[in-house]
């Protein structure tokens, strides 16, 4: 057996199909068949190849999801091994198989130490859908049915179904579909681009102050838990001031509502530690998780489940009406557990923690020199370059200038995958670079900056 070949096909003919029969997430579809996609045809450690021959550093991971990068044969060979043993049995009905089972022993064990249940689902989305049913059920088993407005944040990215749509706070998806009832947003802990005259320390409180405020207004006895991402990625690497994270825990404490740390991006490795809960501290109530989980070699989420909520489930009488027939499927569960192995075997989180990490900030921390760069931000081998009209005043360029579409155009012409969130600039590498591929991946966005300031000049 061969997979696709790239070459039954030229370039053209690729695009051509493609635009005539493929509809692609988040993208309008007009300017996709006008420009044409790229097509990418293979992939090798931290780089991924285009049908006409260009490599690039995948400054992304595919999606914050290649963690360890391409080219792992110890996840084929498990995935593989899986198939021919057994490709497929659900979890329902009183039934379980050994990946399922092995997996969420493994997961159970590099998660919060308070955290040993695990419900299975396909996507982040999915996850956060399942966040959702699970809070229902927490308090309608704890005889408080009232509590079940979800306070998140807005422009956070929890997902694209109908519910964790309107979970997350991003406006242009509210446009094209209504939040669902019961849930409430509040503002992003965003100092660079909200701030105002406030320091970083002060706005960090007054943004965690803002979810005791929405409390109080709400009726604490109304309220039923609080959703964060630790770092909001597609939100364009948000990382909260420091007085964040301690003061929304404190709240959540205070309020007895439970909290949601969605680790979609952040969990396995990220930031230098398991999960981003580990890195600022936090204990949540419930973690959603996906995209890394299976290193992208397979669909696969699920959400951690705190023992304050796994315990009332266990013991309230009664069904959880809640699952998908892929919930825990072998082959992804299988896939799941050689990654955990190989990230803890391999020291990946270790080395970004205090060797890779470290050095990759501190060269990306050069480009605050460049004058497009207004500030550069990131926590273990994850960052964000925002890019300004006036550094001094944090001012941001009009949104028609395409700034940052621009540089994102300069990175791949420099061999370099970043992705723009407006003018922010962001990278997301596999947790595997070395020191001589970090300093590649930093050549390359400076020239791609250089590259972007001589087409404004
Ligand atoms: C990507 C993402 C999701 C959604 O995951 P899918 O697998 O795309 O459904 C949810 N939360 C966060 C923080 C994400 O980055």
């Amino acid at each position: 057996m061969t997979a696709i070949n790239a070459h039954d096909r030229s370039t053209a003919q690729w695009q051509q199909l493609d635009a005539q029969h493929h509809l692609h997430p988040f993208t309008d579809f007009k300017e996709l068949a006008d420009k044409g996609s790229r097509i990418i045809v293979k992939a090798e450690g931290a780089y991924i190849y285009d049908s006409e021959g260009n490599k690039l550093l995948d400054g992304m991971a595919g999606l914050w999801c290649c963690n360890l990068g391409y080219g792992r044969q110890d996840i084929v060979d498990a995935v593989s091994a899986q198939l021919q043993q057994l490709p497929f049995y659900n979890n329902f009905f009183q039934c379980s198989h050994p990946p399922a089972i092995e997996l969420s022993r493994l997961l159970t064990e590099v998660a919060p130490a308070h955290m040993n249940n695990v419900f299975y689902t396909n996507s982040g989305s999915e996850a956060n859908d399942t966040v959702i049913r699970l809070i229902h059920r927490y308090w309608d088993l704890q005889e408080q049915p009232q509590r079940k407005t979800i306070i998140s944040r807005k422009n956070a990215y929890h997902g694209s179904t109908v519910a964790a749509g309107s979970l997350g706070g991003m406006n242009g998806m509210h446009k094209q579909y209504a939040t669902l009832p019961g849930i409430e947003h509040i503002d992003q802990p965003y100092w660079f681009g909200e701030g105002g005259d406030m320091n970083p320390a002060e706005f960090g409180l007054a943004a965690a102050r803002q979810l005791e405020a929405k409390i109080d207004e709400l009726g604490a006895d109304k309220v039923a838990a609080f959703i964060a991402e630790p770092i909001q990625g597609a939100g364009g690497v948000i990382i909260p001031p420091e007085t964040y994270w301690p003061e929304i825990s404190r709240i959540c404490k205070d309020k007895g509502i439970l909290l949601v740390c969605d680790e979609v991006i952040c969990g396995f490795g990220r930031t230098g530690e398991w999960f981003g809960s580990n890195y600022f501290g936090v204990e949540p109530d419930l973690i959603p998780f996906a995209k890394g989980v299976t290193n992208g070699y397979q669909p696969l989420g699920g959400v951690l489940v705190g023992d304050r909520v796994a315990n009332v489930l266990k013991a309230g009488g009664g069904e959880f009406t809640h699952g998908f027939t892929y919930s825990g499927h072998p082959a992804s569960c299988a896939a799941a557990i050689a990654v955990i192995k190989a990230l803890k075997e391999e020291g990946h989180i270790e080395r970004v923690r205090e060797q890779t990490g470290p050095y990759l900030q501190q060269r990306l921390a050069e480009l605050a020199e460049h004058p497009l760069v207004g500030e550069v931000r990131g926590a273990g081998f994850v960052a964000a370059i925002e890019l300004v009209k006036d550094k001094a005043k944090r001012q941001r360029f009009e949104e028609d200038d395409g700034v940052g579409g621009i540089c994102r155009d300069a990175c791949i012409a420099a061999g370099l995958v970043m992705r723009a969130v407006g003018d922010t600039m962001i990278i997301s590498p596999p947790l595997t670079l070395d020191k001589a591929q970090i300093d590649e991946l930093v050549d390359k966005a400076r020239a791609a900056l250089d590259a972007t300031a001589a087409q404004l000049a």
